[in-house]
């Protein structure tokens, strides 16, 4: 049987601008089903002190939860969240608006789709596994990199592992893409983020699984990548072209898929609860066997910007944690089957991966 080309879903409507933040009311207004129906806002903690909650579009019953982004989000969290809203409401909320980096957004599109699918969301960890479509959401991410605002998957720390939601219903219905909502962001974080952008690029551009669709979306994120990590851009010219890189990086792997880094990455966040954007950078820096130009690029990168990275994470871990870091690692088969083709088992082993993690 052939496999034939995804049918990939995009995100419908997306507003990009400085201050569009406040068009949020209008957007949900022929939404709201009626009083009953409230729209719910999932926002990151860094937002309960500050000016961004009186601008966010309260009417009726709707209510505002406040989610610590401190660790990545979990299946768990996605069920408490939605017995909440269930509890609180008869109705079934008009809207669900994440607001935050990664971490709510995707905490934002499990939630939304759990509302109306029975059971738990570990149960749904895979692909195409969602069967009804989720309640109307938005995401407005706050940090630019992830390219949450735009994939088709809700990444999650389950029982058994870490993996996405993925499935058609899973994209947001309407992004507002303000980046003055990144303005607050502190550096290392900035940096952290942004690479896993700069990192998707990479991974795409050099993959096998590479094709024009995929190229054309990597190169132009790439490119901007270069422009705010190494040009001299202001301030505000930087928040925007990071955001639309964000955009891109998460489009050109959306019909790919990401590699090395990533599979690596995933250990190192598995054992050690390591997150996302900096495992990515301390896994990176380790792979010019792999990605020569990249990492050489990304050195710079780090130098311009006095960054520095923790080192001797994986010094003291017992055998059994590093056997773990290995083996969540080598299951990742399409990273590493994008990076290194269809024989990538005889390229790569256990031992290997064990003297780059000895590194970290
Ligand atoms: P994050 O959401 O974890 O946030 C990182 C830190 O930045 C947090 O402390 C947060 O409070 C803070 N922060 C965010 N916006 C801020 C602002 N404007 N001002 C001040 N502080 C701010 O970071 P992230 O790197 O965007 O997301 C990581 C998550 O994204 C991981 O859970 C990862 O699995 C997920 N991810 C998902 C996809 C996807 O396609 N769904 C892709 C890549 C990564
Ligand atoms: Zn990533």
């Amino acid at each position: 049987k052939s496999i034939g080309y995804k049918n990939f879903p995009m995100v419908p409507r997306v507003v990009f601008g400085k201050g569009s933040f406040d068009q949020l009311g209008d957007i949900l207004l022929p939404k709201r089903r009626n009083a009953e129906a409230p729209v719910i806002f999932l926002i990151d903690e860094v937002f309960e002190r500050g000016d961004l909650i009186a601008r966010v579009p309260l009417m009726f019953n709707d209510k505002i939860i406040f989610v610590s982004a401190e660790e990545e989000p979990k299946t768990q969290q996605v069920d408490a969240l939605v017995d909440l809203i269930r509890e609180e409401y008869s109705e079934l909320p008009s809207g669900i608006v994440g607001i935050g980096g990664g971490t709510l957004l995707d905490l934002s599109k499990a939630v939304a789709l759990m509302l109306t699918n029975k059971g738990s969301a570990h149960q749904y960890q895979g692909w195409d596994l969602i069967e009804k479509p989720g309640v109307y959401h938005v995401g407005i991410p706050t940090i630019s990199g992830t390219g949450a605002e735009v994939s088709r998957t809700a990444v999650l720390l389950g029982p058994n592992r870490k993996l996405g939601i993925n499935s058609d219903f899973t994209p947001f219905d309407q992004v507002i893409l303000d980046p003055d909502l990144t303005k607050g962001v502190p550096k290392d974080q900035w940096f952290y983020t942004g690479m896993d952008c700069f990192i998707h690029c990479v991974e795409s551009l050099n993959g096998t699984y590479l094709n024009a669709f995929s190229q054309s979306y990597g190169e132009k994120a790439f490119d901007l990548c270069k422009e705010v990590f190494l040009g001299d851009l202001t301030e505000e010219e930087s928040r925007d072209k990071l955001m639309m890189a964000s955009w891109h990086g998460g489009m050109s792997i959306a019909y790919s898929q990401v590699g090395v880094a990533h599979a690596l990455s995933y250990g190192l966040s598995y054992v050690l609860g390591v997150k996302h954007g900096i495992g990515n950078c301390l896994v990176f820096r380790h792979l010019e066997e792999y990605y020569p130009a990249g990492v050489e690029m990304f050195n710079s990168m780090m130098n311009k910007h006095r960054i520095s990275l923790p080192t001797g994470l994986c010094k003291s871990l017992s055998e059994t944690e590093m056997d773990t870091m290995i083996s969540v690692s080598l299951s990742m088969k399409p990273l590493w089957e994008n990076a290194l083709g269809k024989d990538w088992n005889s390229k790569v082993g256990p031992e290997h991966l064990r003297r780059i993690f000895q590194q970290i």
